[in-house]
């Protein structure tokens, strides 16, 4: 493969006994293929297509050691040998694809998803209620034991190695940190004692296994928590385990309970490439830097700068599993970028759904998708260029059909156009729009910028088949009032066009408004760079304090804004599990109120007037921003149906509530491959 874009990350790099093929890591993911009935030919499939594209090497999801510390019901526990035919299919299809593959060995301890669970004390972390049982100081032992075992087991499925998951809070990070590590025997207490635990693990892996099987640890590079590891026991913490004969040290940021975003969209690209950087100077072995990565040259930046040796990117080879191939070929502008909105993965996670990717729905979804082409080829009209209009055009032109995409405005994307307006969000949505550019480009579809089509139209040009991708229309409530010059609609905020005055009121606090209340309070367009957002969450890169945390800056919003929704549920209840205390965190901090209960009665030159549980109020505002939901645009459908036109709607033009990008552009995706 060629490494004349990206010399450094594609150059090839020895790592303990192992030569990779290049530094670039599929990071382990999570995805609960293994509780899906065809779990083996699925994760056969998930892999070694990504192991095809091009990966050096591949971490697993997480497989415990042990029953206690499994994930939830039905994940992988790999400690018997019967368990074995579960992982061999998986390391001889990447093996045969030349990549390496390392199994990662997870213990969840008190962020476990069952009644088994365990920790080092009996308490419960703030993200799951269950109440662990305290392990015994021989359970201690035991567990230690397992890990070997795991290990063991793993070396006969034929993995080159393991990670040992010793970040983002589970069992390994709850021993070494005090927030969670309260014993009085051996494992407790004194840093030495915390650390024992990982080293232990380390050091008895190395003497049953030997010199060629590959241990990667996984550190915890920076806690992000109240009582979590000071920089200096961090460093300590990875010297330790490299002479206990880790080959490798993968970073990981943050526990899950951190309260300061790690992976979101917001997050600038590459932020915590410091915490790697710290540990290359203080270990010889190879550091692997994390989190964020989600383009080639970022990763190439980190490691010409000589802060890591490879990089680990997990989500973004659910968005695209050709990553590597596409770098190397000299195909940077076809690779589908992890917009890290966490809406398909972790979110589907944390809801007990399989993970999928909003950008790439085939994702875990391989053996649905079938390349054999159709034979009969339609000419196919596409209305809207918004993400399912311009999913379905490039997706059903891939497979041989002719297509016009008709789009009324200037540019394609849609909504997308509105969401990359948003602070955080610019330039994340604006590589989606660049990806589908180049494959409509690429996949040959006609795109007919500027042109509002029209039924007639459609009729003449005698199309086999209309999709109507129109999307929708903004709801604006039947409130006396709606007309009057203080209220605005979201799409002429976010574009810009409506003039806003200091005091805002939102109606409606779903993505849009939560989006639109960011926009308007927010101290300047977007928290980009990394000390801007170190200063806006309290992170203290030089990890001087426990866990690396400190007073957060204090922002002035840009404005006084209120939400207000007439339903009694939480206010973030409509975002996205992983992603809305973010929203409400940050709002929270600009001093946004969110008032539930209303009833709306009017807008007039006083303000908007509401009651909540009879009583009326005022709020004095200058502007009252309409977010409140939206109705699908379908005029076109019906009269072409009765024009005797194949007709078929998609996105939120067949269906507004909910709308949302990832059923965009899965809809059109699976439609463009039934044609
Ligand atoms: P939404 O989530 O459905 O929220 C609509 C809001 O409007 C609710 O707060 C609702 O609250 C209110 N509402 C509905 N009908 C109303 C009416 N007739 N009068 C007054 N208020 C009314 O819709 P959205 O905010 O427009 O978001 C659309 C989709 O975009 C979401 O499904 C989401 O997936 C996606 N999105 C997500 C994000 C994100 O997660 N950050 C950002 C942008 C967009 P009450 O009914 O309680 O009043
Ligand atoms: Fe990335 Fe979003 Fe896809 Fe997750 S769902 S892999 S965060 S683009």
């Amino acid at each position: 493969m060629s490494n004349e874009n990206y010399p450094v990350l594609l150059s090839p790099i020895t790592v303990g006994a192992h030569e990779l093929r290049n530094r670039v890591i599929m990071g382990s993911l999570h995805t609960r293929l293994e509780n899906e009935p065809d779990a083996i030919p699925r994760l056969v499939a998930f892999y070694s297509e990504r192991a095809r594209g091009g990966v050096g090497l591949v971490i697993t999801g997480g497989t415990s050691p042990n029953f206690e510390g499994r994930v939830e019901e039905g994940a992988q526990v790999l400690d018997s040998e019967e368990k074995l035919l579960e992982h061999t299919p998986v390391v001889d299809a990447v093996h045969e694809a030349g990549a390496k593959i390392v199994l990662q060995v997870l213990h969840t301890g008190i962020y476990a998803k069952h009644p088994q669970i365990v920790g080092p004390c009996a308490s419960a972390s703030p993200i799951n209620r269950r109440v662990p049982r305290e392990m015994s100081s021989d359970e201690v032992e035991r567990t230690i034991n397992d890990f070997v075992k795991c290990a063991l087991l793993a070396r006969q499925a034929g993995y080159d190695g393991i990670e040992l998951m010793g970040s983002e809070g589970y069992l390994i990070t709850q021993f070494t940190a005090p927030r969670t590590n309260q014993r009085t025997d051996k494992w407790g207490g004194s840093f030495e004692n915390r650390i024992r635990f990982p080293v232990e693990i380390v050091r008895r892996t190395r003497e049953s296994l030997g010199p060629g099987f590959l241990i990667m640890y996984r550190i915890s590079a920076i806690d992000l928590v109240e009582g979590g590891l000071t920089g200096e026991e961090v460093n300590q913490l990875a010297r330790a385990v490299e002479s206990a004969g880790a080959d490798a040290l993968n970073t990981g940021i943050g526990w899950h309970e951190s309260v300061v975003p790690t992976i979101a969209t917001s997050v600038p690209r590459a932020a915590f490439a410091f915490a790697a950087a710290r540990l290359k100077k203080v270990v010889s072995i190879p550091v692997v830097a994390s989190n964020r990565i989600n383009m080639p040259a970022t990763a190439e930046e980190i490691l010409a700068k000589g802060e890591a040796d490879l990089v680990s990117m997990a989500r973004p080879f659910l968005a695209d599993p050709e990553f590597v191939i596409k770098a190397a070929t000299g195909r940077t502008d076809e690779i589908n970028t992890c917009i890290g909105c966490n809406q398909a993965c972790l979110d589907h996670i944390f809801t007990d759904r399989l993970a999928t990717c909003l950008v790439n729905p085939k994702a875990c979804h391989e053996t649905e998708f079938s390349d054999e082409l159709p034979e009969v080829k339609r000419r196919i009209a596409v209305v809207g260029s918004g993400p399912a209009g311009m999913a379905c055009a490039a997706t059903a032109a891939e497979r041989g059909h002719q297509v016009v995409l008709f789009e009324s405005n200037q540019d394609i994307g849609g909504q997308l156009n509105i969401a990359r307006r948003i602070p955080g969000k610019e330039q994340e949505f604006s590589e989606l729009i660049r990806y589908f550019r180049k494959r409509l480009d690429k996949s040959g579809v006609e795109v007919r910028l500027g042109v509002l089509a029209d039924t007639e139209d459609l009729i003449r040009q005698k199309f086999d088949h209309v999709i109507v991708a129109t999307g929708i229309k903004p709801r604006i409530p039947d409130i006396e009032g709606r007309g009057h010059p203080k209220v605005v609609g979201y799409i002429d905020v976010i574009s810009g066009r409506a003039q806003v005055g200091e005091q805002v009121a939102i109606i409606g606090t779903g993505g849009i408004g939560h989006d639109v209340a960011e926009l308007l309070t927010a101290p300047k367009r977007g928290v980009t760079t990394n000390p801007e957002f170190f200063d806006a969450w309290g992170v203290d890169p030089s990890i001087s304090t426990r866990g690396g945390l400190r007073e957060p800056v204090k922002e002035t919003p840009a404005r006084k804004v209120t939400m207000l929704q007439r339903s009694d549920t939480k206010p973030s209840a409509r975002l996205g599990k992983s992603t809305g205390w973010i929203h409400r965190a940050k709002l929270n901090k600009r001093g946004v109120p969110v008032i539930t209960g209303c009833t709306y009665h009017k807008v007039d030159d006083a303000g908007l007037h509401y009651s909540v549980d009879g009583e009326m109020r005022i709020l004095p505002v200058d502007t009252v921003v309409m977010c409140a939901g939206q109705d699908p645009e379908q005029s076109l459908a019906q009269p072409l149906e009765k024009a005797g036109i194949g007709v078929t709607l998609i996105g939120g033009a067949r269906f507004a509530s909910e709308l949302d990008a990832k059923r965009a552009i899965d809809e059109g995706t699976r439609l463009a491959y039934s044609l």
